[in-house]
């Protein structure tokens, strides 16, 4: 029971790395077909995600607050703002959007490009 609580944190922690860097790297601007993109990754993310009880928890959360993949904050914020919800549903500390920007630098920005904002 115990290494399963481990082993389902850490695939949390991984997630939810994958997750945010995604956003970070979504495009400022975004062609229809980006955001449509984003919104079914997102969907399909919540859907088969491994953990059962939290995708189905996760899939009540964006029923409720919907994607936002209007442009790379919109989706950083909205991505902050869900997973404040499973932190608060857990009993954790409220992790501060306003930060999120510096947070989920992946080091692969192109030559010449701007890795965040
Ligand atoms: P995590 O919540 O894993 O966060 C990792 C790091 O991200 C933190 O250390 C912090 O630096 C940063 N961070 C924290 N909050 C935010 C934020 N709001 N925005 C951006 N960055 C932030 N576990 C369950 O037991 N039950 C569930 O129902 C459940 N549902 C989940 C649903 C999803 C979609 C995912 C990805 C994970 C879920 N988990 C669930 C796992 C849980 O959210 C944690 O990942 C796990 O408990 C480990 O927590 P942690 O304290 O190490 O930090």
């Amino acid at each position: 029971k115990l290494g399963n609580e481990t082993a389902k944190a850490e695939l949390g922690r991984a997630a939810w790395k994958l997750f945010h860097t995604t956003m970070a790297r979504f495009p400022e601007n975004p062609t229809t077909e980006e955001s449509a993109a984003l919104k079914d990754y997102i969907h399909l993310f919540a859907r088969l995600y491994p953990c059962g009880e939290c995708a189905s928890h996760f899939q009540q959360i964006l029923k409720k607050y919907p994607p936002q993949v209007g442009s790379r904050n919109a989706a950083a914020q909205w991505a902050c703002f869900v997973h404040n919800e499973v932190n608060v549903s857990k009993g954790k500390e409220i992790f501060d959007c306003k930060d999120i920007g510096d947070w989920y630098d992946c080091g692969c920005a192109e030559e010449g490009e701007d890795d965040k904002k």
